[in-house]
């Protein structure tokens, strides 16, 4: 395939853009496949490139019902961050910022990431210590983040009101290297890097059921015919539970609906990223000026990839008193998507009962950030047929022994 650069840009400019290839290609499935990734979502598409890239396996499918990034992957809000409390949770954010940092360059494809700075608001006395404990965490971890006082959130984000009456900002969890990147773009960077090593992706194929023989995969039926494979990846988000189900066993994890909404464009008002998890809102400024602002899940469990009226209400209410400037904007778009949540807010990325079967899922509101360390985890999973040193703490026997993962501070927020 041929590389995007500059040059390109001017040839195609001269050539009136007539001479652009494909960014993957639209293949037929065949009737056998290495490994089989169900999703291409961030991670199912993340999954198939680091098989490739680092463990040289590229006969690939990956099989996604609608369209390649129609999931959470295109619908979230975009925020980076790694700046968990627990110390699994830390190498793998990490892993996946720190791969973000050079993701353009490796996929030869703009993913737009902007290292602009996250903070979490602190305001109440239990986030101040519940910030300030993941901060000294964050330092033993490698992870650079620090506890700001008031005045710097400030100077940060001048349109913060930081003597609010209920909630006054107390302070804040700051991560400079935090941010946000194109969410578009890094499912189409990742496609379009996997359709050049030759793996096939396959859109508008849904996966209807799974084949076994003696306890191991065999292959999948979908509604293009069924396909073989000796390896298969789940990797559907919220979906999983029902793929789960197809294969006989079940999931720990629950599916709801995660709303976001975006404002009409304003002049550039705002260059972090805020988080204000007591009132439940979060907020960036995209490229374009939209405001784009994060609320909660629903609160009951369901697949429906909508929004909701009281949603808005509720989140841009929450956020009015933090940002009072936003109470005149006009609201644009909202939309949902189904996330699914584990009971101690950490991912799933383990072997399963089935033999040949391995789940990349429980990203819950907060997988974006973590594509290209989850897909990276979950490729060393599938090719050594056993999870990795990234992926060792999240396997599903933890719900059995009681290891759990506690990430209910850093990620029982939606983000
Ligand atoms: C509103 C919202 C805001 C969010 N904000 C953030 C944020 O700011 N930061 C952050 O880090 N995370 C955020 N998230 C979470 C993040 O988007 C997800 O955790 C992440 O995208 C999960 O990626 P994925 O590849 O696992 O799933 P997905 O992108 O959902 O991909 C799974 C794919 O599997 C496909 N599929 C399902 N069933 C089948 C089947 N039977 N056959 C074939 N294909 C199937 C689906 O169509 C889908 O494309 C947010 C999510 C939402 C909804």
């Amino acid at each position: 395939m041929r590389r995007y650069s500059a040059f390109a840009i001017a040839r195609e400019v001269l050539r009136h853009h007539q001479g652009w290839e494909r960014a993957w290609a639209k293949p037929e499935p065949r009737k056998q496949y290495d490994v089989i990734i169900v999703g291409a979502g961030g991670h199912g598409l993340a999954t198939a490139y680091y098989l490739g890239k680092n463990h040289g396996i590229t006969n690939v499918a990956v099989l996604e019902k609608g369209w390649l990034g129609g999931g959470n992957t295109g619908r979230n809000t975009t925020i980076i961050r790694s700046n968990y409390l627990q110390d699994p949770s830390a190498a793998i954010y990490e892993k996946a910022r720190s791969l973000y940092e050079t993701l353009s360059q490796d996929l030869n494809m703009n993913v737009m990431f902007s290292p602009r700075g996250v903070m979490m608001l602190a305001q109440t006395e239990h986030e101040v210590r519940g910030y300030v404990r993941t901060a000294h965490a964050n330092a033993l971890q490698g992870v650079q983040t620090e506890f700001i006082g008031p005045e710097r959130v400030k100077e940060l984000c001048p349109i913060i009101r930081i003597d609010g009456p209920r909630y006054p900002v107390l302070g804040a969890l700051w991560q400079a290297r935090g941010g946000t990147a194109r969410h578009d773009a890094v499912a189409w960077g990742y496609a379009r890097a996997c359709s050049d090593m030759g793996m096939h992706i396959i859109q508008k194929c849904e996966v209807t059921g799974i084949r076994t023989e003696g306890g191991n995969v065999t292959g999948v039926e979908t509604t293009r015919g069924p396909i073989g494979c000796s390896k298969l990846g789940l990797v559907a988000a919220g979906h999983s539970g029902v793929l789960a189900q197809m294969a006989g066993f079940r999931l720990p994890l629950e599916s709801v609906a995660l709303q976001a909404l975006v404002s009409e464009p304003i002049k550039p008002c705002m260059d972090v990223v805020v988080m204000a998890n007591t009132v439940h809102g979060y907020m960036s400024q995209s490229d374009k000026g939209e405001m784009v602002i994060g609320g909660g899940t629903d609160g009951f469990n369901n697949y429906t990839q909508r929004g909701s009226f009281h949603h808005i209400e509720e989140t841009v209410r929450a956020l009015v008193e933090t940002f009072p400037m936003i109470a005149r904007l006009k609201m644009l778009r909202q939309w949902g998507g189904i996330v699914d949540v584990t009971g101690d807010r950490s991912p799933i990325i383990s072997p399963t009962p089935v033999g040949g079967l391995f789940v990349n899922c429980g990203w819950g509101t907060g997988g974006f950030k973590a594509i290209p360390g989850g897909g990276w985890a979950t490729a060393e999973m599938i090719a050594k047929g056993a999870p990795g040193p990234l992926a060792a703490e999240f396997g599903l026997n933890r719900f059995r022994e009681g290891r759990f993962i506690d990430e209910s501070v850093a990620a029982g927020v939606a983000h």
